[in-house]
């Protein structure tokens, strides 16, 4: 069990591994999040803010650049396909539980 986890479309079959939680913490309590790029897929980004940060909650959801493109992205909302716009996006299991044929 943790808070990262491997995310599969069922639509086009992208797949995105190891996304944290909605916020992930280094070290030094570094605020990282996934974001959703259409050219670059689910990537993790460090926002710059610091679980010290009384308001980085709220700041987290601002648009925060691609580390591949520099364009800046959204926060994933954990469902919605970056490439084919699907909402079939998907944490798999590994023990049987997906349902897809
Ligand atoms: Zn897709
Ligand atoms: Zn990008």
């Amino acid at each position: 069990m943790g808070s990262a986890g491997t995310y599969t479309c069922k639509h086009c079959g992208y797949s995105a591994e190891w996304v944290t939680a909605d916020f992930d913490f280094g070290f030094s309590g570094d605020v990282v999040t996934p974001i959703a790029c259409p050219h670059d897929g689910i990537r993790q980004v460090e926002t710059g803010l610091n679980a010290q940060d009384p308001d980085w909650r709220e700041r987290r959801l601002e648009a925060y650049a691609c580390p591949v493109c520099r364009e800046r992205r959204r926060l994933w909302d954990r469902k919605t396909c970056p490439l084919c716009g699907q909402p079939s996006m998907d944490e798999d299991e590994s023990d049987g539980f997906a349902t897809w044929d």
